[in-house]
């Protein structure tokens, strides 16, 4: 069976589906792996060191021969009609903001894997592409403060006296927010973190930094995620919150729940209260921002305060980011291969998880209510 691994076109995209180092755990498993020429250039994996894993490097490989795509971005739209009947795709696909999408993949007999999908389950985490992204851009999100801060991270105490050490606040201690506090404290800034989950308290004390305790309860929706609060709770945190932002010389947000907007964490009153040249990153700056003001992509001025606004953070370590995403891919890809085929076994609870599109069909429930809302009489796909 064939694998095909493309050369990703969406602009700011730097990562690649598969790095030399793991084409061995397909070839090994059967598949004949074809990687398109370039592939993982911007990620500094050159041509030569795929075809030395043992993948054959060429300049087109969505061919009707394909029966696996791996991209990270969604396979640009217009390569999808040169993939035949039953071929599957594997990459992020954004299925709510993409319907048209769906219903074409659909109609066109393709199967549709989205890697954001993944359950979150102990056996599915060796495949959970959010968390190993989300790894990265917590790393990253740490690093921008730091460079961005005209100041020591670190204590020093020299002999011509002492500089003191950056205070840094962390708000939402996900798998980002733990990476960004657990880099923060390496460079040996003083932390501190906060969380609306009560559980996150205990792991942010782990990285070696203060757990802020605010007089609110925790909220903590179905399985250990946050869920969305409401407005009087949202202003009660922001305005329990705002000391200790004011007090930090950089803020790092990555405060998110599940299918929401990002939630407003932080005014931009409080962002001019912090001291001149203060820092702020916002991790959630895509999906509507932690900080009011934040442009995702861009770097805005609140008073003297730089506010970095995220925008596809992985891909800007895009190396050690492509690492990690192959990974969880190369996982995903042998959990659905029997005896050297892809044959991905829709009983199991990960695979049914992903598939969004298959046979003919939309198999992810919620997607297929969506579609069903836009165009009622037109739209006929099984729900699952
Ligand atoms: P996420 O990216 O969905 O959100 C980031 C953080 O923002 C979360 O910790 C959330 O509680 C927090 N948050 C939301 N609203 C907030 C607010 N108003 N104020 C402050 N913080 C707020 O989070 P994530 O990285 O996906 O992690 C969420 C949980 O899922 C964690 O407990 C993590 O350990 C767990 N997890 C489990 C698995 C698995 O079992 N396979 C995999 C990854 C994460």
């Amino acid at each position: 069976m064939h694998i095909g691994v493309v050369r990703e076109s969406a602009a700011g995209e730097a990562r690649v589906a598969l790095v030399p180092e793991l084409v061995g755990r397909l070839t090994q498993a059967g598949y004949v792996v074809a990687v398109e020429s370039g592939a993982g250039e911007a990620a500094r994996f050159f041509d030569d060191a795929y075809a030395a894993a043992g993948a054959t490097v060429i300049d087109d490989p969505v061919t009707g021969a394909a029966d696996l795509v791996l991209s990270v971005q969604p396979l640009a739209a217009e390569l999808l009609g040169r993939l035949e009947p039953g071929a599957a795709t594997l990459s992020f696909f954004p299925a709510s903001a993409r319907l048209a999408e769906i219903g074409d993949r659909r109609d066109r007999q393709l199967t549709t894997f989205g890697m954001e999908y993944v359950p979150r389950i102990s056996r599915a985490q060796p495949m959970d592409a959010l968390s190993s992204q989300s790894l990265v851009a917590g790393y990253r999100a740490a690093v921008v403060a730091a460079g961005r801060l005209r100041q020591f991270f670190p204590l020093n105490m020299t002999s011509a006296g002492t500089v003191a050490p950056a205070q840094v606040v962390v708000l939402g201690a996900g798998v980002a927010g733990l990476q960004a506090i657990a880099t923060c404290r390496r460079l040996g800034a003083v932390v501190k973190g906060y969380d609306v989950r009560a559980a996150a308290a205990e792991e942010i004390r782990s990285m070696g930094a203060v757990a802020i305790e605010l007089t609110l309860p925790a909220l903590e929706g179905s399985g250990g995620y946050a869920r969305e609060m409401t407005e009087e709770r949202a202003q009660q945190q922001r305005d329990l919150l705002a000391p200790y932002v004011a007090a930090a010389d950089a803020l790092i947000t990555t405060a998110a729940v599940p299918g929401r907007q990002a939630p407003i964490l932080v005014t931009r009153a409080t962002i001019a209260a912090m001291r001149p040249g203060s820092v702020v990153v916002d991790l959630a700056a895509e999906s509507g921002g932690n900080v009011e003001g934040a442009v995702p992509g861009s770097v805005v001025a609140i008073g003297d305060v730089q506010l970095w606004g995220g925008s596809n953070v992985a891909s800007q370590m895009p190396a050690p980011a492509s690492r990690l995403y192959a990974q969880n891919v190369v996982n995903v890809v042998l959990l659905m291969t029997r005896d050297g085929a892809f044959a991905p076994d829709f009983a199991d609870e990960i695979v049914a998880a992903m598939a969004l599109t298959h046979a003919g069909a939309v198999r992810h429930a919620p997607t297929q209510a969506l579609i069903e809302q836009e165009a009622p009489s037109t739209n006929s796909g099984n729900r699952r």
